[in-house]
């Protein structure tokens, strides 16, 4: 039997080993046993499809996920205006992410995936397939590794990542008083050095975030949420929605998560294929990351799958359409940061539009 390792269990990882599941395959999925953050993300509808062919349409209720409303924005000007760019019937849900993937995890063993706790070190390419090192010292060989490592990325090594940016996330998730009214729906707000983000999750809560470069978030910050909620309290809608809420993000708990562009310069190596935030990590501002880590999960899970078949072309075309996908996707990244010019001049801004080289 062909061996075969996907590393990393997020939402490509299991996509990923439950297409090969499906197509007859018995991948090893190796993973730490961490359960995923919740980020407040929004998977967008356009996972539908890819849910459904998974058969994991039926995960998605009230205890995973909220249905979203639509998505509001400040950005180009001060006007609170509602987005409607994307012209579909429906946007998406927010997600339980720890939830949901738990539920997905399930599936998996309820197929019997084998399963190895632990974290890759190295992932070595040789004639045949690839040698997989863990942090406990363990070695495991594989004719094909499906790396879902996320930003880890640890088949491609720092010389095969392109770094973009150095966005990160700053955010508390709050929990909401029985007679809040909770609004299903996201909001983004442009400020001089970032942008805001308020998005609701299952369980009547409320993440919100602030999105900024690393080198322009305030040094200290992370113990000092009083100072964090000074920030918030000067933008327009996002102050006023926190208010409407009840929200104390004074007495909130910080978390940060790195956000940044980052994306291998090959998809398709020979014996080692690259799916999601391991392939390509975008800026979350277009909310397409899970979307995109389900259907490059399967594609990956088809391409091995083709391969062992002897059928390289699937693998081929996977990379191509991956890697337009990233260039129409930073193109549509560029212009919608373009479209706010009103911090022009200052660095977030500057770096977006490209007056400044990139400092990765
Ligand atoms: C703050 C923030 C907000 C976001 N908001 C949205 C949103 O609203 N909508 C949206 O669609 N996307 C959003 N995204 C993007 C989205 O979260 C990612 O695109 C998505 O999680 C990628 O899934 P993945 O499976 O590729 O990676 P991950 O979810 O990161 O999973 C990686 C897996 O690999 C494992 N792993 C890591 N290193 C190793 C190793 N060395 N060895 C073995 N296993 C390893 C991890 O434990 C994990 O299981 C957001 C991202 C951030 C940071």
């Amino acid at each position: 039997m062909t061996r075969i390792v996907v590393v990393g269990a997020g939402m490509a990882g299991m996509a990923c080993a439950r297409g090969l599941q499906r197509r007859g395959l018995r991948p090893i999925l190796i993973a730490p046993p961490q359960a995923a953050h919740n980020r407040g993300e929004t998977l967008s509808s356009r996972a539908r499809p890819f849910l459904e062919a998974l058969g994991w349409l039926p995960l998605l209720d009230d205890a995973t996920t909220l249905s979203c409303e639509g998505r509001y924005s400040i950005w180009g000007n001060a006007t609170l205006r509602r987005d409607d760019t994307q012209g579909e019937a429906e946007s998406g849900w927010h997600i339980d992410r720890r939830k949901l993937e738990a539920r997905m995890m399930e599936t998996l063993d309820a197929d019997g995936i084998e399963r190895v706790s632990g974290t890759v070190r190295t992932v070595t390419r040789m004639r045949h397939g690839a040698s997989l090192d863990l942090a406990d010292g363990a070695r495991h060989e594989a004719d094909f590794v499906i790396d879902c490592s996320g930003r880890a990325s640890v088949s491609a090594g720092d010389a095969n990542l392109m770094r973009l940016d150095k966005l990160v996330a700053c955010y508390a998730i709050a929990t909401l008083d029985d007679d809040a009214e909770v609004a299903a729906a996201t909001l983004v707000e442009a400020v001089a050095d970032g942008w805001w983000y308020m998005s609701a999750l299952p369980g009547r809560r409320v993440l919100v975030g602030f999105f900024t470069d690393s080198d322009l978030l305030s040094s200290g910050l992370r113990r000092d949420p009083a100072r964090w909620a000074q920030m918030a309290s000067e933008t327009l809608a996002v102050s006023q929605r926190v208010t409407s809420l009840g929200i104390d993000l004074a007495r909130s708990s910080l978390q940060f998560a790195a956000s940044s562009t980052v994306t291998a310069t090959r998809i398709v190596e020979p014996r080692v294929i690259r799916a999601g935030d391991a392939a390509s990590a975008l800026d979350p501002l277009a909310a397409n990351g899970l979307a995109t880590a389900l259907w490059s999960g399967t594609q990956a899970a088809d391409s091995v799958a083709e391969l062992i078949a002897g059928n390289g072309a699937v693998a081929a075309r996977y990379e191509q359409s991956y890697l337009q996908g990233i260039a129409a996707h930073l193109a549509a990244q560029r212009s919608l940061y373009a479209s706010e010019r009103r911090f022009r001049t200052l660095p977030f801004w500057q770096r977006r539009n490209g007056i400044e080289p990139s400092h990765a």
